[in-house]
């Protein structure tokens, strides 16, 4: 990425970090595990990164899991997505990860937790970047396996700032996961869940409405709903949105016709992230960029979006009011 200025300082808070495994550090951690990709170059894993659908992207994205498997796997998953997030200027991240994906695999909760929490703790000093983990459930696994994640996971809660739902949405509303939303907001933890993206507005009000969420991940499908668009306005709830990931997965043609400019004149609290960007084509500047080249968004408005990322995070007060001093004294996009 070149740009004549350096980016807009500014929070990520829809990113993956099971989506933010490069080819060369895919090849580095089969090699130090002794396992064998079904690809016999970076390159040729790089071309399988071009894949056609969800499905094939979901393909890809479970078997190259297979790669991380030790505490420091993970922490070196989450020093490589810091390492770049600095370069994109990302000043905050709050991470979301997979437990199931890899508990599946035999892999302790334990060790992902700790594995990322170990590089989470150095991210500060090492890339100044403030951090949250977030802990998503695979909406497509039963309510009783994220209730036995959350089990798993709560001598870690100290580490866990919000719990999360993501993978394939269609078919997998919110309400199936009443109950460990309910013991979630009992620990004491923040809620957001991927609604609205490639299901219809309706998961974004039982989001709302029956897992009482914080933040909506994606929701541009509320644009289909004009009283789903007021009661967002309204309460100010933010919406996560991810401009390439949607392009890529085709929940929009082009991003020429995406309409996070139309969210904005709504008065939606949108933010502007970048999902899986190992995957989709970029990390969040790029997403930034791409965005302000397609839609001609103009610096102002790329600077309202950054002003959003903090707002819309789960940071303290006094730490949010000292980013956003730094997205106002910011000049160029
Ligand atoms: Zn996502």
């Amino acid at each position: 990425m070149t740009t004549a200025h350096p980016p807009v300082p500014k929070a990520e808070l829809h990113l993956h970090i099971e989506g933010t495994l490069e080819p060369e550090l895919a090849f580095a951690l089969a090699a130090r595990n002794g396992i064998a990709l079904p690809y016999a170059s970076e390159d040729e894993l790089r071309r399988a990164y071009s894949f056609s659908d969800l499905q094939s992207f979901l393909n890809l994205y479970y078997a190259l899991m297979a790669v991380l498997r030790t505490e420091e796997d993970f922490a070196d998953l989450a020093h490589a997505y810091l390492a770049r997030a600095k370069e994109q200027g990302v000043r905050h991240a709050e991470i979301f990860f997979d437990p199931q994906a890899h508990t599946s695999r035999g892999v302790p909760i334990g060790t992902v937790i700790e594995g990322l929490g170990r590089a989470l703790d150095a991210a500060q000093e090492t890339y100044g970047i403030s951090t949250r983990l977030i802990m998503c459930f695979l909406r497509d696994e039963s309510a009783e396996s994220a209730l036995e994640t959350f089990e798993a996971a709560r001598p870690y809660l100290d580490r866990i700032t919000a719990v999360g739902l993501d993978s394939a949405e269609v078919g997998n509303p919110p309400s199936k996961f009443r109950e460990v939303y309910a013991r979630a907001r009992e620990a004491g933890l923040k809620c957001v869940a991927h609604a609205g993206e490639e299901g219809p507005p309706a998961y974004v009000w039982e989001a709302l409405d029956l897992l009482g969420v914080d933040r909506v991940d994606h929701g541009v499908r509320c644009m289909e709903d004009p009283e789903l668009v007021a009661r967002l306005v309204a309460e100010q709830i933010p919406l996560t949105v991810c401009p390439l990931s949607n392009v890529r997965l085709r929940v929009i043609d082009d991003l020429a016709d995406h309409p996070l400019p139309a969210m904005l004149d709504a008065g939606l609290l949108v933010t502007v992230n970048s999902d899986d960007p190992a995957y989709f084509g970029g990390y969040a500047q790029d997403n930034f960029t791409a965005v302000r080249d397609a839609l001609g968004l103009d610096e102002d408005t790329l600077r309202t979006l950054a002003r959003n990322s903090f707002q819309a995070s789960f940071l303290d007060e006094e730490t949010r009011a000292a980013y956003l001093e730094e997205v106002d004294a910011h000049r160029g996009a």
